[in-house]
């Protein structure tokens, strides 16, 4: 007998790659420039140059012997002390490699941290709506239950379901800002005043209750507020990090976990990733990425086309009357159905090949997501469809 949870979670499709599915289908009838794809979050902005030269210089100056080589399980010291020395200039820390376990992406970060910090069925960890639809088969594959805890109006996180949500049971809870689904980005404020409940709760169940900060788009930040750095408002808090959309390197695999002196028991914290990355069979993360990423540390990502995306989309589909999530970083954007029947919504979009995420598999019913790493031409192209869509509306 194989496991059935396992065949239904390979052979069940996302909702996004249904969609995306479809937007191939549509390309050879109405071609490639008509469909209006906004399904899926593959960055379409080339990797720097820098990347590329990069991975030339240590192809043709490198015995391959050495640049193939497994590297230690949490990474080569030349990348982790990258990473630390890095982050210590933007951040003011005092990390060094010892904090930092180098993964593939992260996805499998998130699946260490939660196979490290899952040990009873009985153990909940809290998602905040809207959410990245994988948490929950990440965790309930650890045996662990997901508690969701339903958005706000303005999709900051709903304190006062936190403050419910959370019990002697509670683990650990994953936020994710800049967020997928919606561009939002927590405020400082918000997110002191989610450190202090966990600071309660923790105090009442004995034990941490870990904040597990998800961040691939960290550096992807439109406004001139700083993001903040989350592990300054909370000592128990992990940082999964990806190079994914910052350095537009998704297939590549490549990112990190933290695990900050200030995490109670750090040293042990990190030895339960190491067995859990062990376990998962992640060996370590690519060995030529974790070169890369040792010379390309400070390259900061080009925002241009996802900027002008982000402007165009904004300014036209709220004076249209859209009701839009303040998308102030990632490449997403949130939008509400004019009736609030966003299944409805995607039928009508679809008809006229406009290709958008209905906010269910987010935790969202009413939402759409619109990834706008697309051409400008093509965002252009969509404002007239906005338009007529909003017309049947009114
Ligand atoms: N977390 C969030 C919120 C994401 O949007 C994604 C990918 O889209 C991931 C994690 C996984 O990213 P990676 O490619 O680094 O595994």
């Amino acid at each position: 007998m194989l496991n059935e949870e396992m065949i239904k979670l390979g052979t069940q499709k996302s909702v996004i790659r249904d969609i995306f599915e479809y937007a191939l289908s549509r390309i050879p009838v109405v071609g490639a420039e008509n469909v209006l794809d906004f399904s899926i979050g593959n960055p379409n902005v080339p990797a720097p140059d820098e990347v590329q030269k990069a991975i030339l210089e240590i192809v043709e100056d490198k015995n391959p012997v050495e640049f193939h080589s497994y590297t230690s399980a949490a990474g080569s010291n030349e990348c982790r002390d990258a990473i630390a020395e890095n982050l210590n200039k933007r951040f003011g820390t005092d990390y060094n490699r010892n904090n930092l376990y180098i993964t593939c992406g992260a996805a499998a970060a998130l699946n260490i941290v939660l196979k490290a910090i899952i040990s009873d069925e009985e153990d909940e960890i809290i998602v905040v709506a809207p959410y990245f639809p994988e948490y929950k088969p990440f965790i309930e594959a650890k045996g662990g239950k997901m508690v969701l805890v339903e958005a706000t109006g303005d999709l900051q996180i709903n304190m006062e379901g936190v403050k419910k949500a959370l019990s002697e049971k509670t683990k650990g809870i994953i936020i994710n800002t800049p967020n997928n689904p919606s561009g939002v980005i927590y405020s400082e404020e918000t997110l002191k005043k989610l450190a202090e409940l966990l600071k309660e709760q923790s105090e009442k169940n004995g034990a941490p209750i870990y904040l597990i900060s998800d961040e691939p788009y960290r550096e992807l930040v439109y406004t001139d507020e700083k993001i903040t750095w989350v592990p300054a408002l909370y000592d128990n808090t992990i940082v999964c990090y990806s190079w994914s959309k910052s350095l537009s390197l998704p297939g590549e695999r490549i990112g990190y976990l933290l695990v900050p002196n200030t995490v109670k028991d750090w040293e042990t914290f990190m030895a339960a990733c190491g067995g859990a990355a062990r376990i998962l069979g992640y060996v370590n993360a690519p060995s030529l990425m974790q070169q890369v990423i040792a010379k390309c540390i400070d390259i900061e990502p080009d925002l241009e086309v996802y900027r002008k995306n982000r402007e165009l989309l904004l300014s036209e589909l709220t004076e249209m009357g859209y009701n839009v999530a303040k998308p102030d970083g990632a490449f997403y954007l949130f939008l509400e159905a004019p009736d609030g029947d966003s299944l409805k919504f995607m039928e009508k979009a679809k008809e006229k090949d406009l290709l958008l995420v209905p906010g269910i598999g987010f935790g969202c019913p009413t939402y759409l997501r619109l990834s706008y790493c697309a051409d400008h031409e093509k965002v252009k192209k969509s404002i007239p469809v906005f338009r007529e869509l909003m017309k049947e509306y009114k």
